[in-house]
């Protein structure tokens, strides 16, 4: 089998798919359900379908284009991410897994390799969660880690429904039909930017991933005391800015001390209320986002906030609550998906390290039903989510030949 990628045609891809945008070109924004969204849908299929693949869609949007092997009914082996992205992101998150994916497809076609398991290109719907506050809705869906009761109760800032805002879209059917039934996929690998700047620090071009890191997400009040800033004396204030200033601290230094190397905790939203110059904060909320590769360890920094919270509130004489978001699972890659990753970087004689995976994919909740791994290319600086977003079009090539020559050994 003779694997050649077509990088030019890869890398014009690329640049075509991030002109679909609600922003300027270098910004790329594509929030799930919009017309940007829904136009980059209606290119991909295009792509899609000019491959040969046979295109069918769930009632959530996730889009699955299949290479029908020779056992159509074996379990497929599947590839693919999302093309969605958040507001003022940049060109390759996501996108890399998608059209590399694709451009995987297409240079095992060229070589005249024929699957006997299905291969299947994934678009996972609203890997991002801009639009309605919960990410990889898609693959939680599909893979029952969601139910189809609770995504139907999920509204964008507008008060508009999962239920309407799809159907506006033309993304008809029902949800109760989008899980997969177990054992659909034989494996799942998914092909993505590290988002983190290990790779290019170490000038290792690929990393295999062994473990995607457990996020848990919460929002957390905190109701003191308003006042005029002239009026009230400092004896006598309940200042709920001053209190979510000490546990924004004091969360940065549990995740250092109580948890594990691989604990992170991030506050990134403080909302104050009323927002005044000469007014005294009464209300404060905050977000928060704990990750770790332990669930144990994630844990452990939960209850270590919230105790801390619990001491701060008693201490100013403030009220905190918690609202919990989501707590997903940590994954573990599954070691046979490694190893036809790692097989295959070795075949090209690429060098390549095992790695964690921090952020978030929809890898983490195919992991519930199917055995995956993840491959990480390098991205400059680690910079993600952002412009600037950059990966050479020589590292995509090489995760893309590696991918191939995994899908082709995973489904032979
Ligand atoms: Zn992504």
């Amino acid at each position: 089998m003779n694997l050649a990628i077509d990088s030019a045609r890869l890398l014009s891809e690329i640049e075509e798919l991030a002109l679909i945008s609600e922003a300027e070109p270098p910004v790329v924004t594509r929030i799930v359900f919009t017309p940007a969204d829904m136009r980059a849908r209606a290119w991909m299929l295009e792509r899609c379908t000019a491959a040969g693949l046979n295109v069918r869609h769930d009632a959530i949007g996730n889009t699955f284009a299949r290479w029908q092997g020779s056992d159509p009914a074996a379990p497929a082996v599947g590839t693919g991410s999302h093309i969605d992205a958040i507001p003022n992101a940049g060109k390759y998150d996501g996108v890399v897994g998608v059209l590399g994916g694709l451009e995987a497809f297409r240079a095992l076609q060229r070589s005249g390799f024929q699957p006997k398991h299905s291969l299947e290109l994934l678009l996972f719907t609203s890997e991002e969660p801009t639009r309605f506050g919960i990410g990889c809705l898609g693959s939680r869906l599909l893979s029952g880690t969601l139910s189809p009761q609770a995504a139907t109760k999920l509204h964008d800032k507008d008060g508009l429904s999962l239920d309407d805002v799809r159907q506006q879209a033309g993304v008809k059917g029902n949800l109760q039909d989008v899980p997969l039934i177990p054992g659909y996929y034989k494996a799942f690998v998914e092909l993505h930017i590290e988002q983190g700047p290990i790779l290019e620090r170490e000038r290792i071009p690929l990393g295999v991933v062994t473990k995607i890191a457990a996020p848990a997400s919460a929002r957390i009040s905190i109701e003191g005391s308003g006042g005029h800033a002239g009026g009230v004396l400092m004896s006598d204030r309940r200042d709920a800015l001053c209190a979510a200033s000490e546990l924004i601290l004091a969360i940065e230094n549990v995740a250092r001390t109580s948890g594990s190397p691989d604990s992170v905790a991030t506050v990134g939203m403080c909302d104050v209320f009323p927002g005044a110059v000469n007014s005294i904060a009464s209300r404060v909320m905050l977000s928060l986002d704990v990750r770790d590769t332990s669930l144990e360890s994630r844990d452990r920094i939960m209850s270590a906030i919230a105790t801390a919270s619990k001491e701060i509130s008693q201490r100013r004489q403030v009220a905190t609550q918690t609202e919990l978001l989501n707590a997903d699972a940590p994954a573990e890659s599954a070691s046979e998906v490694v190893e036809a990753l790692s097989a295959s970087c070795r075949k090209h004689q690429q060098q390549f390290r095992p790695m964690i995976s921090r952020a978030y994919h929809d890898s983490l909740f195919m992991s519930r039903i199917a055995p995956i791994a993840m491959l990480f290319i390098p991205c400059r600086n680690g910079y993600s989510h952002r412009p600037d977003e950059y990966a050479s079009i020589e590292d995509i090539a090489r995760g893309t030949l590696i991918l191939a020559e995994t899908l082709a050994t995973l489904s032979a």
